[in-house]
């Protein structure tokens, strides 16, 4: 078994096939040369995902991005990246190549990253799945704010109920977030000022969450987080540091002195519970919410 596990390191070393292993935080733990050569990392260092690709962006070296500005890109590749067991894609760098990534995150949060250099395999039929990639991609996503949207939301909840085991933590909890005096807000500065408000409280949120954890828009100014394994005093602590981000802002510099809220329904799921019933708990919470006055969260149990 030594034997096994040394030549597979000395493989590892030898390979051109990129290899490295994150952890539940996200932070690189492991990482093979032909990956540290890629994505230029030092021998030693084991950066976050987020700090690495800002880091390369910034640098020109990497991953080649294909969006609007970095923090854009960041917050749509985030609401896709290990949510899943298995998920494969393509992806370019800099310097021309093109690799087929693949990514298995194990149950308690770590991830496999292996990509393989596929820039010989035909132009013509990259375009071609890469405009599928896209497309699919749109499907999923929220245009306005970049997270996932109500589609992709229900997807998950459906796919975490299917899934779901009977791990300590329990099966998972979801929690509804919706901005206080939104309309208030739209009338007093008007829409796009709104819109401003909408991509802030996107922004705020995807720091505080874990990778596994789902984030998108499911209305107007009304968000969902599902937390997969996770207890109800674990998704609180989550919540109420959302809550207290989101207080304690001051979005839009031109109008310093403009701030906003928000109010939360959290439910936990329970064994055998359909979609539609957790959501109509996590809607009641809302409304309790709501009803005692707002910039708080509430639990239905
Ligand atoms: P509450 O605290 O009870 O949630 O009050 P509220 O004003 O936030 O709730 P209400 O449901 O009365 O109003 C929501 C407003 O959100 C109305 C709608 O015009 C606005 N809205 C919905 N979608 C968008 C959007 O994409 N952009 C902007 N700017 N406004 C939006
Ligand atoms: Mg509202
Ligand atoms: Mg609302």
């Amino acid at each position: 078994m030594t034997q096994i596990s040394e030549r597979l390191a000395e493989l590892q070393d030898d390979s051109a096939v990129l290899i490295a292993m994150y952890d539940q935080e996200d932070r690189l733990r492991y990482a093979n040369p032909a990956f540290r050569s890629t994505y230029a990392i030092e021998p030693d260092e084991t950066p976050l995902w987020s700090e690495l690709m800002r880091r390369n962006t910034r640098m020109g070296r990497g991953t080649i991005i294909r969006a609007a500005d970095f923090e854009t890109w960041l917050v749509s590749a985030q609401s896709r990246r290990g949510k899943l067991p298995f998920r494969a894609f393509e992806t370019d760098v800099v310097d021309g190549r093109w690799f087929w990534m693949t990514e298995t995150v194990q149950k308690d949060g770590w991830m496999l990253c292996i990509a393989s250099d596929i820039t010989h395999l035909k132009q013509s039929e990259r375009d071609v799945r890469q405009d599928r990639d896209f497309a699919l991609r749109a499907l999923q996503t929220d245009e306005l704010t970049g997270i996932s949207n109500r589609r992709f939301m229900m997807a998950a909840l459906e796919s975490l109920i299917a899934h779901q085991c009977s791990a300590d933590a329990g099966v998972g909890c979801i929690c509804i977030i919706d901005l206080d005096f939104f309309k208030r807000i739209n009338d007093i500065y008007g829409h796009q000022f709104g819109d401003d408000v909408l991509i802030d409280f996107s922004r705020r949120v995807q720091p505080v969450i874990r990778r596994r954890d789902s984030f998108g828009r499911i209305g107007g100014e009304e968000f969902m987080l599902i937390l997969p394994h996770t207890t109800l005093a674990q998704a609180e602590l989550i919540i109420e540091r959302i809550i207290a981000i989101v207080r304690g802002a001051c979005p839009i510099p031109s109008v310093p002195c403009f701030s906003y809220t928000c109010s939360a329904g959290l439910a936990e799921l329970r064994q055998g519970e359909t979609a539609r019933e957790v959501y109509a708990r996590a809607d009641e919470a809302l409304y309790n919410a709501k009803q005692s006055g707002r910039d708080r969260l509430k639990i239905v149990a």
